[in-house]
C-alpha cells in the first residue's frame, strides 16, 4: 500500500528505486524540495573517463554507475544523501572511490573517483503539517 500526496503526484516513475522500496526520489526523500548534484568522475588512468554529470530530484538514482565499461560497480549517492537529510545539511562536497572491480582480475580494484557536490532545498514544514 503506497501513500500518496501531491508531491510524488509531480514525480514520474521511470527513475530506479531508491534503497530497494522506494519507486522515485521524492518518495525516498519526502523532505526535499530540489536538489542540486555535480558529480566529477576521474577514471584516473583509464583515458576518456574523465567526465562531469549533473543531476538533479528527475534523474538522480541511487547509484551513479561507474563509466569504466569492465566495471559493474559505482557511487552510491543516496547513502550520502540520506546522511545529509538526517543531519539537515544543506551542502556537501566530498569524494569516494568506485565500489566495483574491474573485470575478473583480483587485483583489477576500480580507481575510478567520483568528486560530488551536493546542495539541497528542503520543503519548509507548514504549521498543521
Ligand atoms: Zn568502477
Amino acid at each position: 500500500m503506497k501513500k500518496r500526496d501531491r508531491a510524488s503526484d509531480k514525480f514520474n516513475r521511470r527513475s530506479a528505486g531508491f534503497f530497494g522500496k522506494y519507486d522515485s526520489f521524492a518518495d525516498a526523500f519526502p523532505s526535499i524540495a530540489s536538489i542540486m548534484v555535480v558529480v566529477e568522475i576521474d577514471g584516473h588512468d583509464v583515458r576518456g573517463l574523465k567526465e562531469t554529470r549533473r543531476f538533479d530530484q528527475s534523474n538522480l538514482r541511487e547509484i551513479v554507475d561507474c563509466p569504466d565499461r569492465l566495471c559493474p560497480g559505482g557511487f552510491q549517492i543516496s547513502t550520502v544523501l540520506q546522511a545529509m537529510v538526517d543531519n539537515k545539511e544543506k551542502h556537501k562536497e566530498g569524494s569516494a572511490v568506485c565500489s566495483g572491480q574491474r573485470g575478473e582480475s583480483p587485483l583489477g580494484v576500480c580507481v575510478t573517483q567520483f568528486t560530488y557536490t551536493i546542495d539541497v532545498v528542503y520543503k519548509v514544514i507548514q504549521g498543521g503539517e
